[in-house]
């Protein structure tokens, strides 16, 4: 076990790590405190002897991502943008709403996933974050708001980085910790099969969403190469073994793209997948991208479409979006603030 972060350590980690330094295990939850009540982003003031703190500054950073930008929206929401401290760009988003403040936290720097609509995709990967660099963006967020929800949907696939993101949820629900409950706490996927089926083994304390973005295989094949390798058939496979196992509501994220996704055969493909299942569907409308082929279909189209998907009693919301004049908006993450609105 290595990390860099002190924030990637569980508990029970930081216990036994301190044990075999020759310190007393209980310093683990004064630690713990110290990170996740306090929020504390230094070592200095932390109540514990200075062997045992000079032990801990040696072996783990405490602060690991630095702000180089923040943006506020015309709408509220802020996006910020740090890099790692081996210089990668991490975006980091909150949206409020009258009730709410939710973070959108990146699990990965870029994404290798190359969806056709989505501008993370086009950046591709530089490397998956730490369980301590995905809460830091968090507590980064919840020094200054009250934060009710997290959602997993900022750069990058949770699901090839799951043991970093299962640490993190289970931080975040910590009783002692953040206490939040696992209704606010939600990991999308653009349709990586088995790690769905992980996330139940492992008992990971979240909602599932996929992003289903297309309900035929010839259209989201040619959108998200993961369909390549995890069809429709195999990812609607591992969607009722979730339903059927964890009882839970699963959001399928529907993104609405003019003449492919927008159309009536398309509605009637979604009715067929979401009708028999414990599913509500999220619509987005096609956010700008870098695809010249993609574009938002017309406010008409879009109701026509939400007519029909409403006629059969299916459960559609058309997300309003935020922060499009940042870039913060969902698939805009690219770490190109130079970029100014539309
Ligand atoms: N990688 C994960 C989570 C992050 S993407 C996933 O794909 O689920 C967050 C959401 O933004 C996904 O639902 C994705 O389908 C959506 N999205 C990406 N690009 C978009 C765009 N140009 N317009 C609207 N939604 C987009
Ligand atoms: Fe990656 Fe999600 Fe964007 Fe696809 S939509 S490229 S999986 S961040």
């Amino acid at each position: 076990m290595y990390f860099k972060d002190i924030k990637s350590l569980s508990r029970d980690e930081l216990r036994q790590f301190l044990s075999d330094n020759g310190h007393k295990p209980y310093r683990a939850d004064q630690v713990y405190v110290w990170l996740f009540k306090l929020l504390m982003q230094t070592y200095e003031g932390l109540n514990v002897p200075a062997e045992l703190c000079k032990l801990l500054e040696s072996n783990f950073h405490i602060k690991s991502l630095r702000e180089e930008l923040k943006m506020e929206s015309a709408d509220g929401t802020v996006k910020w943008l740090y890099k790692t401290a081996d210089d990668f760009p991490v975006e980091t988003v909150m949206i409020p709403t009258e009730t709410r403040a939710s973070v959108c936290v990146s699990t990965q720097s870029g994404c290798a996933m190359g969806c056709a609509f989505c501008r993370t995709g086009s950046m591709g990967l530089n490397r998956s974050l730490e369980t301590g660099e995905i809460l830091e963006q968090i507590i980064n967020v919840w020094r200054n708001y009250k934060v009710t929800n997290v959602i997993f949907m900022g750069m990058g696939e949770p699901l090839v980085n799951l043991d970093a993101v299962h640490r993190a949820c289970v931080c975040l629900h910590d009783q002692k910790t953040f206490s939040m409950g696992k209704g606010r706490l939600t990991i999308s996927t653009s349709g990586v099969a088995p790690g769905i089926a992980e996330l139940l083994e492992r008992n990971t304390p979240c909602q599932l969403a996929v992003s289903l973005v297309a309900a035929d295989d010839k259209t989201r094949e040619g959108l998200m190469p993961v369909n390549k390798r995890w069809n429709l058939t195999e990812l609607i496979k591992a969607i009722d073994n979730y339903l059927e196992r964890s009882g839970e509501w699963v959001t399928l994220e529907y993104i609405l793209i003019k003449d492919k996704t927008c159309t009536k055969t398309a509605a009637e493909d979604l009715i067929r997948i979401v009708k028999p299942r414990r599913c509500k569907v999220n619509a987005i409308v096609l956010n700008s991208n870098e695809n010249p082929e993609l574009q938002a279909p017309s406010e008409q189209e879009v109701n026509e479409f939400l007519e029909i998907v409403r006629a059969k009693s299916v459960q559609i919301n058309i997300r309003n979006p935020r922060g499009r004049d940042i870039f913060a908006a969902c698939g805009q993450l690219a770490s190109n603030p130079c970029k100014v609105a539309i």
